[in-house]
């Protein structure tokens, strides 16, 4: 775009010079010869007296003394006048400058003191916009990121304790219980305490994750990885807990997928969530299909499960932490609601897409991301 305001800066100096230059000839060919005629006049005035002091008449007659006067008034006209306009462009400019940047002072206090909620004024956005209407710009995307930030900070204080609150609540009741011997110190009363504990203990994990991957607090060792090493290693992982279930995982990966440019494990923590969402959404009996194919410069994987499906409402808010479709908490072993918002950090972080498709409840749903493909010449270890 080049610099706009260097430009405008350079435009005002030609002004000047050229106000300068401009006043210059004209007071050159104004006063020159005004000049000369006062001059001359004196001059014969002087002559018709009679000569009186012959030295001085001789250098007062002297042509080039009375050039060198003439040119020396429109030289002094020409310097007042151009310093006038120096003085009016520089007024304007400066005051042109100077306005946003204290707007953007005073509003930098302000956001300072707590006040998320202030913008500045941008004048003429559009192509002329020189660097000063950027800055102002870019000065109010920051603050909307500041607001959005402080308001996610006191959404998820509040989420947090409404979060924690029911475990702890349900550990004291029992507790209660068990010191008021209105509950049986038997078995299922310690499972019951336990699973609540194990409950807070997940969350506590999911939430340290969160927040790493949050802030950004982790680096990304991306390399180029095969996707079906890492769909096996998954499906070894949760083998067991498919059959337990009775749900059936199957796979199926096209010959020749190309690498994908990823860091292992977190593509691993990916497919390993989603795989593991599916076995828990879906009723036994059910099954898990895993499939893959190349879109462009990535690969898209999908995860489809004959579950419980998601209405369409919840669609797009299923990747929010804490949002769960079914509130209840009732499910055992139900999760916090963070693993999906994990999984899209995690994706989007190695320049995929995360998204969820369902036909309605009752219907399976299918979970999608993209992962790009490793550069040529990159092959797996
Ligand atoms: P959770 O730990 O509660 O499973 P997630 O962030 O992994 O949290 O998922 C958020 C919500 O999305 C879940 O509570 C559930 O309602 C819904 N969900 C996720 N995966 C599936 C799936 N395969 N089938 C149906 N619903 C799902």
């Amino acid at each position: 775009m080049g610099s706009r305001l260097g430009l405008k800066l350079f435009l005002s100096y030609l002004v000047i010079i050229a106000i300068g230059a401009v006043v210059l000839v004209l007071t050159t060919d104004l006063a020159v010869p005004r000049a000369f005629q006062r001059h001359l006049g004196q001059m014969s005035g002087e002559m018709m007296m009679g000569p009186r002091d012959t030295g001085s008449m001789l250098q007062r007659m002297s042509l080039y003394g009375n050039f060198q006067d003439a040119v020396r008034e429109a030289l002094t006209l020409a310097l007042v006048l151009s310093t006038l306009a120096a003085v009016i462009v520089s007024l304007v400019f400066s005051r042109r400058m100077v306005a946003p940047l204290r707007a953007m002072m005073a509003a930098s206090q302000r956001i300072a003191g707590g006040h998320y909620n202030e913008r500045v004024r941008v004048s003429g956005p559009g192509r002329s916009a020189d660097e000063l209407t950027q800055l102002s710009l870019h000065f109010n995307q920051m603050a909307e990121r500041l607001e959005q930030t402080e308001a996610l900070r006191s959404q998820l204080i509040g989420d947090v304790a409404h979060e924690l609150r029911t475990p702890l609540t349900t550990i004291k009741g029992s507790m209660e219980g068990l010191m008021d011997g209105v509950l049986p110190a038997n078995d299922e009363t310690y499972q019951q305490i336990h699973r609540e504990a194990g409950r807070l203990q997940r969350l506590v994990d999911d939430l340290q994750e969160l927040s790493r991957v949050e802030s950004g607090a982790y680096t990304l060792h991306p390399r180029a990885v095969s996707l079906q090493a890492l769909v096996e290693a998954v499906e070894r992982r949760l083998n067991r807990q498919y059959e337990e279930k009775g749900v059936a995982f199957t796979c199926d990966l096209p010959a020749g997928l190309p690498a994908v440019w990823v860091d292992e494990d977190r593509a691993d923590q990916v497919l390993t969530n989603l795989s593991g969402n599916a076995l828990q959404y879906t009723p036994p009996g059910g099954t898990v299909h895993l499939s893959a194919q190349e879109n462009g410069a990535a690969v898209q994987v999908n995860v489809q499960d004959s579950g419980i499906g998601i209405p369409a409402e919840h669609l797009e808010h299923i990747f929010t932490r804490f949002y769960r479709v079914d509130k209840s908490r009732a499910r055992p072993g139900g999760g916090s609601g963070i693993g999906l918002t994990i999984a899209r950090f995690l994706v989007e972080a190695q320049g995929g897409r995360i998204w969820a498709e369902s036909p309605g409840p009752g219907q399976g749903s299918t979970f999608h991301f993209t992962l790009p493909t490793a550069p040529p010449g990159e092959h797996p270890a």
